[in-house]
């Protein structure tokens, strides 16, 4: 059991359990208004702590896909690749190697780069990665065209990304080419990347636009020449979750190689599209740190982390490093000059605050009744916020606490009716909250 504390816990956005202590949403004065619980609900005697969450926490009584790999999927972080093509994105040498070793140490599968072809610098940072020594895998991302591959090859890397257009608007506005030009220009690559001994996917783009003949058709050529992935864009964000979901499985009766699936977020999909296509048997999942890409970008890393827990908490956890999940978000928001949003998945600044005086009670009673995501597994506290008009008289006995001040429970309604009443007004910050407390312990 551990002792209470004598001084508020910092703020969740001040908090960070490893890395440099930052606030980033300082206008909110979040510090001032919020509390961490974790301690009084020990030294009330609460196991909240002990109990373990199960494996899954939603309707376990529905079984998963046959071909189901939600519980055995792969990442490809692309954030050098993708979020470079972000509106704000400009990565140095220096950004990227910092932003490729937070990805390894968090534990990715694989690392993607832009393409060396895409300039002079591109294909020195493409080669500075490839001598880091990583755990992860780093692959980078070209066209499908010999010239493009060839460079590739010479950079180190341990795998190719290539991608064609097969749907009408491409295939009509973009290159021009049939679908018999493709097939052959892909074999072509597919072999001449593979004879050098580097792992390749090919992937169709704009795949949800394109004919399904002509999709089918080309995934079952390059699997035929031992293609080690295909791949599915949804390069527009127009896909839903249930034709992510037919197409994925229609794939995967297919082809005997791995899937990947690369979702866009135009139209809010991303994170359930990503889910569904595991359902389906997709095995590799592409990702950017806060979602940065192309447009408004693809399936955040975070969210992926925070969906998938919930459905093999033991697997995600043994396999990335979640803690280090709001570190690299930082790392990344300040490179490209973002602040991370209220709302984020995990690490948003009221992803773990409680305020209404029935959720707080239930919280200190029991987290789970109103948490899906333990935020210690994350690296993150909870907090419950006692300045409002909400508040319960449940939390401010657990602040009395945490400040060591001997108060009942009727004095602690007291105190409760006082907060309230001085909310109606305007929300208390923690420090008016403890002054009340330790004010009336006074006077008594
Ligand atoms: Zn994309």
């Amino acid at each position: 059991m551990a002792p209470a504390t004598t001084s508020p816990a910092p703020c969740a956005d001040c908090a960070p359990s490893e890395g440099p202590v930052k606030h980033i949403n300082g206008s909110n004065g979040v510090d001032k208004t919020h509390v961490g619980i974790a301690n009084s609900v020990a030294s009330k005697g609460v196991e909240t702590q002990a109990e373990a969450p199960p494996t899954r926490f939603a309707m376990p009584f529905m079984n998963r896909d046959s071909n189901s790999n939600v519980a055995n999927f792969k990442i490809i972080e692309s954030t050098l690749r993708e979020g470079e093509q972000f509106a704000n994105a400009f990565f140095d040498t220096e950004t990227k190697i910092k932003i490729a070793k937070a990805l390894d140490a968090f534990g990715v599968d694989c690392i993607e780069l832009t393409s060396p072809a895409a300039s002079e610098q591109s294909r020195r940072d493409c080669e500075a990665i490839c001598k880091l020594g990583l755990k992860a895998k780093v692959i980078t991302h070209i066209r499908c065209h010999m010239d493009d591959a060839r460079i590739a090859v010479e950079t180190g890397v341990d795998g190719v990304d290539v991608v064609m257009g097969t749907s009408k608007f491409l295939r009509e506005f973009s290159h021009g080419k049939d679908m018999t030009y493709i097939t052959k220009a892909a074999i072509e690559v597919i072999e001449f990347v593979k004879s050098k001994g580097i792992e390749i996917r090919f992937s169709t783009e704009d795949s949800f636009r394109s004919d399904i003949v002509d999709l089918l058709s080309i995934y079952q050529a390059v699997d035929k020449v031992g293609v080690n992935r295909v791949g599915i864009a949804d390069t527009i964000g127009i896909a839903n979750p249930r034709q992510v979901y037919e197409l994925t499985k229609m794939l995967r009766s297919v082809v005997k190689c791995d899937i990947e699936v690369h979702l866009h977020n135009d139209t809010g999909c991303a994170i359930a599209n990503a889910y569904t296509a595991l359902e389906a048997g997709a095995t590799h999942i592409d990702t950017s740190v806060l979602g940065i890409g192309e447009r408004n970008g693809i399936t955040p890393l975070g969210a992926l982390m925070a969906r998938m827990y919930t459905e093999d908490r033991e697997y995600v956890m043994g396999k990335y490093n979640l803690k280090m999940l709001r570190q690299i978000e930082e790392l990344v928001a300040e490179a490209v000059q973002i602040q991370i949003p209220f709302n984020n998945y995990v690490t948003g600044y009221c992803a773990f605050t409680h305020k209404a005086g029935i959720h707080a009670k239930a919280i200190l009673a029991n987290p789970s009744t109103y948490e899906v995501l333990r935020p210690e597994d994350f690296g993150m506290t909870r907090y419950v916020n006692i300045g409002s008009r909400l508040v319960g008289w449940n939390a401010v006995k657990s602040r009395a606490e945490q400040l060591g001040l001997e108060l009942s429970d009727e004095h602690i309604k007291i105190v409760t009716a006082k907060i309230k009443a001085l909310a109606d007004v305007r929300e208390q910050t923690i420090d008016d909250v403890d002054q009340l407390l330790r004010e009336f312990e006074q006077q008594l």
